[in-house]
This record gives C-alpha cells, structure tokens and sequence, in this order.
C-alpha cells in the first residue's frame, strides 16, 4: 500500500493564549478604534507598531488593514500616480500588480531567474527602456535575490524601492532583516503569512516625510501624535493639508492577537525552517526535480516550498499533481493557463499592458510549489517530502 498524508495544508496553529487574552481585554473595554484610547493609554496598534519598528530596525512603522494596502498606501505616499511605470518582478501574487492598478500606474513585468528572484540584467535594461522611477520588489515565497547588486543597480538608475515583504516577515539578506534595504517595505499579516490576524498590514520606513504621508493616507484624522513610531510633528505638518485620507487603518483586536506573535516569530521561524530543510533534502537527488538552492546571505523563513520539474510538460506535472493529490499531498503549479485560487500568473492579470516574458514562462512552465503550515511535524515533513519523490520518480 501506498502511504498517504492526511494533515490539511491550511491549518494554521492557534492563536497564543496571550494573544487570545489581549483580545477579550480589548473587547471588554470596547475601545477597538486604534484612536479611540482611554487618559494615559497607548492602544495595542500604537504598540504594535513601535515593537514592529524594533523588530525590524526601521525608524518608523505603520499598522494597516492589509498587505495590499500597505503597498497601495506605500506607492501614494511616494506619488505615483496615473500612467506611471512600476516595475515589480513577473513571478509574484495577485495583490501586487493590483495595488499598482490601484493608483493608476503602470505594471512593467521584470523577468525572473531560476533562483524564483528577479532578474537584475533585465531589471537594468527595463530601467533604461521605461524611465520607470518605482520598483516594487516582491520578495515572492521568500526568495530574496542579491540585495547589494540589487540596490546599486536601482540607485544608478534614480529608482525608488518598495520591498514587498509579504512572505519575508522574520527574513534576512547578510543579517539585515528584509525590507530594510529599499525605500519603504510592505508587510502582511494575513492568515497565510507569517503572523496571522486574518488580515492586516504594516509598513515601515527611515523617511519622515513619505511616513507622514502614508499615516495621513492611512486615515490618522490628525490624530497622529497618538503613534509611536511615526515621525515628529514637523514632519505632518509639511503635508497634513495635501494628503488625503484612504482609510485603511488597524484595530485593537487585531494589533492585540498580532502582538504575542511577533515575540514568537524568531521561534516559529526556526521550526519553519526545520520543515523546510527536512522536505528540502527529502526531494533532493530525485531524478527530473530541481531543488532551489538558497544562497548563503539569504536567512529563510522556510513557510513554503517551491521546486522545478523543468523537462516535465504539462501532461505529466498533471500526472505528479493529481498523484499527489490522491496521497493527500497539495502540490500548486505556477504554469496553469487558468489562475486558480491564490496561483496566478502574469498573463492572467489582462488590465496591464500585454508584455511578453519569455524566460519567466519557461520556469513557471515547471514551478511547483506547497505551504509548510506550522501544524505539520517533522515526521509530516518526511513523508510529504517522500510521497512527492515517489510520484515525480513514477512519472518519469
Ligand atoms: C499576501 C500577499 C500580499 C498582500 O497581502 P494581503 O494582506 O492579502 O493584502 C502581497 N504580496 C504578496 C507576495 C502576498 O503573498
């Protein structure tokens, strides 16, 4: 008999008690409004954003309603604005080229490397061709490309950097947390991102005036002197007349459940990354499957796999699918024509531009690609990982 896996890709772990206790006080008071703050009080969100600050180093953060308005919120605080080009990378989710919709920009698609990140040559030659002055970097399932060349690159070019960080909260590149190394980084606190308040977003930067900016966007009613992380007032007042209020702001319950979570994330990190490399080298030297190999600088957060069947086709990535599927194992494929569920490719997002990528489809053409929940055990990873090596090994 073939073994099956009968654990469930979506299960999330519980809330941590304290998290759960921090909720019940916020609703006992009733004070869910993030301004809505007794004398002397701070509110969790105020607090959760000073502690995201710490975490992250930024000087400045900002709690949101979620990922895709932090980086709609982070594109509008940097004016961009109808027609610009924003670049972003092709291998990313839905929300990113949305946000960039959302302003009434541009998407213009970068090509992605083997290694799932962007490609900087094509990244350099699609600066010179557009004059775009905005990349929005998304760091998609975690990989992190070589940030240093990445930089130099977009600062030779006069481009501004939007780390899109959705699935690096607790990363590094060189032991810099991810987001520090462009001009502001987006964050989710999604379900299915790292810490989990069913939705929400965070932001942060070192700029003053694009923060006070984006806390205004945010809909801080001039109430902003009630942050604790945001920049001093001077920096408000330079732009509390021109900036318009989008209101996307986090409540209490949810700074509050986020709160306990951050403490735990450099632990949960950890226990991803176990996972990660027990299913890694679990599908290592499997015949016709390339394992993506992390480089050195890159500190993972291991919350999902992803690997190639490069010479596959698509008839038999369907065969690995659907065996897979039949022993409980959940496989996504990044080649599918049709966009189906989260998995979505470039050409599925029909309001850009038509652009033409032609290495980004071969690789996705082969790009598959499995969450790691942290409510599957090493011995979960092990199988899961053995269950895959056996239906690619059987497809062949
Ligand atoms: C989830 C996600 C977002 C947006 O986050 P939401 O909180 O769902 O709006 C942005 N970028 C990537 C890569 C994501 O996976």
């Amino acid at each position: 008999m073939k073994q099956s896996f009968t654990g469930n890709f979506t299960q999330q772990e519980p809330i941590p008690e304290a998290g759960i206790e921090a909720a019940l006080r916020v609703m006992r008071a009733g004070r869910l409004h993030r301004y809505n703050v007794a004398v002397g009080e701070v509110g969790e969100t105020a607090l959760l954003e000073q502690e995201f600050a710490a975490f992250t180093g930024a000087a400045y953060a900002l709690a949101v309603a979620s990922g895709g308005y932090a980086i709609g919120c982070a594109l509008r605080a940097m004016g961009v604005g109808p027609g610009d080009p924003v670049l972003t990378n092709a291998f990313t989710l839905a929300p990113v080229p949305g946000a960039i919709a959302a302003v009434s920009a541009r998407p213009v698609f970068v090509e992605v490397t083997e290694s799932l990140t962007i490609d900087l040559d094509h990244l350099a030659q699609r600066i010179s061709e557009t004059g775009a002055k905005v990349l929005l970097l998304s760091h998609m399932r975690g990989h992190i490309c070589d940030m240093g060349k990445l930089m130099a690159i977009c600062d030779a070019g006069g481009v501004s950097v939007i780390e899109d960080c959705a699935h690096t909260m607790g990363g590094t590149w060189k032991g810099v947390p991810s987001g520090r190394h462009g001009r502001v980084a987006a964050y989710s606190t999604q379900t299915y991102k790292h810490i989990n308040s069913g939705e929400g977003g965070l932001l942060t930067s070192d700029d003053p005036d694009l923060m006070a900016r984006a806390v205004i966007l945010s809909g801080s009613y001039m109430l902003f002197e009630r942050h604790r992380a945001a920049p001093p007032r001077e920096a408000f007042e330079k732009v509390k007349y021109v900036t318009p209020n989008v209101s996307g702001r986090m409540d209490n319950l949810r700074a509050a459940i986020l709160r306990p979570q951050l403490a735990d994330l450099p632990a949960q990190v950890a226990r991803w990354n176990a996972l990660y490399r027990t299913v890694e080298e679990g599908l290592r030297n499997t015949p016709g499957l390339k394992v993506i190999e992390r480089p050195a600088e890159e500190g993972i957060v291991g919350s999902s796999i992803q690997f190639l069947l490069p010479e596959f086709g698509a008839d038999r990535i369907a065969q690995v699918q659907s065996g897979c599927a039949a022993r409980g194992v959940e496989l996504k494929w990044f080649g599918g024509a049709e966009p189906v569920g989260f998995t979505s490719r470039y050409e599925s997002w029909r309001y850009a531009e038509t652009q033409s990528l032609p290495q980004t489809d071969r690789i996705l053409a082969g790009l598959m690609d499995m969450r790691l929940p942290l409510t599957f055990s090493l011995d979960d990873a092990c199988l899961i990982a053995g269950i895959i090596a056996d239906e690619v090994r059987g497809a062949q």
